[in-house]
């Protein structure tokens, strides 16, 4: 990742290129890394797991248990409840990334571009 971006497309396709959601995950504190098993732990977005569903790998996450699934952005999102933009902006602050030049005042292309993120991944 470089140190700031003025380009939210070129901040998400280095994200999704180069981040592991795995060490975001230990980073954010969100999972403890002596709960991963592999790329395998329990998943957050349902009780009850006692054997390891969620599978983290790369910036994906699948569950097999709730069959929750996404990138990280939406991983950060679904966790904290909080909208796609506010992902961006808390990844990018907890890695020391300035985005600061970043416009996001079109939320209509925002979800544009995830969208397609979304399609070109599957
Ligand atoms: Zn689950």
């Amino acid at each position: 990742m470089k140190k700031s971006y003025t380009n939210i497309q070129d901040f998400l396709d280095d994200a999704h290129n180069e981040l592991d959601l795995k060490e975001i995950l230990i980073d954010l504190e969100i999972i403890d890394k002596k709960d991963f098993n592999g790329n395998f732990t329990n998943c957050v977005f349902h009780d009850g797991d006692n054997t390891p569903s969620l599978q983290v790998k790369d910036s994906w996450y699948k569950c097999y248990g709730c069959g929750a699934k996404g990138d990280l952005f939406s991983f950060i999102q679904n966790y904290y409840n909080i909208d796609f933009i506010e992902s961006v902006k808390k990844l990018s602050s907890s890695l020391n990334i300035d985005i600061s030049s970043i416009k996001f005042r079109f939320d209509g292309k925002m979800s544009r571009l995830k969208q397609e993120w979304s399609k070109q991944q599957q």
